[in-house]
């Protein structure tokens, strides 16, 4: 049932393009009237689709929106009670700022005089009282964003969506305008859908955050759950600064990670594994052989308010923000209060994909052969003369009728930069990397469609083109007729 405290609704929302990428999977949200609502995200996680479907100058694929309870896929944009703030402003250069404002209104045949009236409002909203007659050409960028969101104001829409309106802005103007923005959502009490890739714009702004990575909700909260909170690793690692260590409970509110024995205050059962998130500023520099773990300092930045001090400490790296300075090459110790953890249950990153029985009655994946023993993943078979493998009936197995899967772990998967390699079984793209203390987790789109999650010690980037290897010896494989 519609809730009619909810002005929006995404029920079950996917959009697939033409081509098949999933630019949003299963996204489903309400939200309230009057509502400051934030999706965020890198680049490419699909706010902008969503934005748009919501809009109405796309289609999702599968699921609804519903507007007050009612389903609007049918509706056009220019019927929907929305207005759009784009981060290019779009402005018309040959008109005034008036007819900019206005042209919307004067379209829809509106009376002259309400015009004006409605132009001399939104004008003063966005502070540039008195600037109709100017042209584009004379305002700064900030000014001219003003003018696009004045120009989406002055159709006194229910819903204002701005797609990172203030990315084109530089540091200092884009923190007034968030303020001004802020400000403005409070006086009008109309709903905002706000787009930003910057966790800190979304951290400020928002009532509502909306956490999205690669099409898909990872967690919606206010910004004070999301920080304090996060649900899982990569909202760890995006919002704030993180330090994010695998590890294991070793008994009641007691974890091992990082190479320490941490007190901690989240009640998970002794020897679940799990994933320890620690903020910089969490950690309190003391005395060597004093806190939970030590180690040398490696590189100490100023940032103005405080000191960014990275401790190698064993294998692990560990980042500190602290007002007091230090040295590199100190020892020092570390020390972490029992509510500066939190605690989450490490997700299962097992791959698990199909792999084929060939007409030779080989297993192969992705056309290459695996080097391992059919014989021994399907019981009771094995191989007659000729080499075909008979079941445990004597009977030739049908390659069509038999579905092996493969798993194998995150850190016995390589990765190489030369692609040729007659080892690597399938290229992909770096799409994700987090930073785990002593190793980096990535997320691999291959030319399958399968992603792989690949654990490595160095560091690659984003959009980098590698090949994966995986040994057959490390998979373990299940069999189903
Ligand atoms: P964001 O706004 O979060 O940066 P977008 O919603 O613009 O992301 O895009 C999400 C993904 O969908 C991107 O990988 C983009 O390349 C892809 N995409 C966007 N439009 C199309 C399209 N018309 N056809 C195919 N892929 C598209
Ligand atoms: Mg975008």
């Amino acid at each position: 049932m519609a809730n009619s405290e909810n002005i929006i609704e995404l029920k079950h929302i996917s959009r697939t393009f033409e081509d098949g990428f999933a630019a949003v999977s299963d996204f489903n949200l309400e939200v309230k009237r009057g509502e400051f609502v934030t999706f965020l995200g890198p680049s490419g996680c699909g706010k902008t689709t969503t934005l748009r479907m919501i809009a109405g100058f796309d289609m999702p694929t599968e699921g609804d929106i519903l507007l007050d309870g009612k389903d609007i896929s049918k509706l056009p944009p220019n019927e929907r009670p929305i207005n759009t703030v784009f981060q290019r402003y779009a402005l018309f250069p040959h008109m005034n700022i008036y007819d900019n404002i206005a042209f919307g209104l004067k379209q829809k045949k509106t009376p002259k005089e309400e015009i004006r009236k409605k132009v001399k409002k939104v004008l003063e909203l966005v502070d540039l009282e008195g600037f109709e007659k100017r042209s584009v050409s004379t305002l700064s960028g900030g000014q001219q964003q003003r003018v696009a969101i004045a120009r989406a104001l002055v159709n006194e829409p229910e819903i204002l969506l701005l797609d990172e309106p203030l990315g084109a802005l530089d540091l200092k103007m884009r923190k007034e305008m968030q303020i001004e923005l802020k400000a403005m959502h409070d006086e009008l009490g109309i709903t905002f859908i706000y787009v930003t890739h910057d966790q800190e714009e979304a951290l400020t702004m928002s009532d509502k955050i909306v956490v999205m990575s690669e099409g898909r909700i990872q967690q919606i909260g206010t910004p004070e759950d999301i920080y304090n909170e996060p649900q899982n690793a990569f909202v760890a690692d995006f919002i704030g600064e993180s330090n994010i260590f695998n590890g294991i409970m070793t008994g009641a509110l007691e974890a091992r990670f990082a190479g320490g024995h941490f007190k901690c205050v989240d009640d998970v059962a002794e020897g679940t594994q799990i994933t320890a998130v620690v903020r910089p500023e969490d950690i309190e520099i003391v005395k060597p052989g004093e806190g939970q773990i030590r180690g040398r300092v490696i590189s100490v930045i100023f940032k103005g308010i405080h000191y960014e001090i990275t401790v190698q400490s064993g294998r692990y790296e560990v980042v500190i923000q602290s007002t007091k300075s230090a040295k590199v090459g100190d020892e020092v110790g570390m020390k972490v209060e029992p509510d500066g953890i939190h605690i989450m249950i490490a997700e299962d990153h097992t791959n698990i994909f199909p792999v084929d029985m060939n007409r030779s009655h080989r297993l192969e994946f992705n056309g290459k052969e695996l080097w391992t023993s059919l014989t021994q993943i399907i019981k009771g078979s094995r191989r007659n003369e000729n080499g075909e493998l008979l079941d445990e009936n004597g009977e030739v197995i049908d390659p069509e009728k038999i579905h092996i899967s493969a798993a194998i772990e995150p850190q016995d998967i390589q990765m190489t930069d030369d692609i040729d390699d007659e080892k690597v079984l399938v290229e992909g793209t770096i799409s994700n990397l987090i930073y785990k203390g002593d190793h980096y987790s990535y997320v691999l789109n291959t030319d399958l469609g399968q992603d792989f999650i690949v654990d490595d010690e160095y560091l690659w980037n984003m959009g980098d083109r590698v090949g994966l290897i995986l040994p057959a010896d490390k998979m373990r494989f299940s069999v189903k007729k």
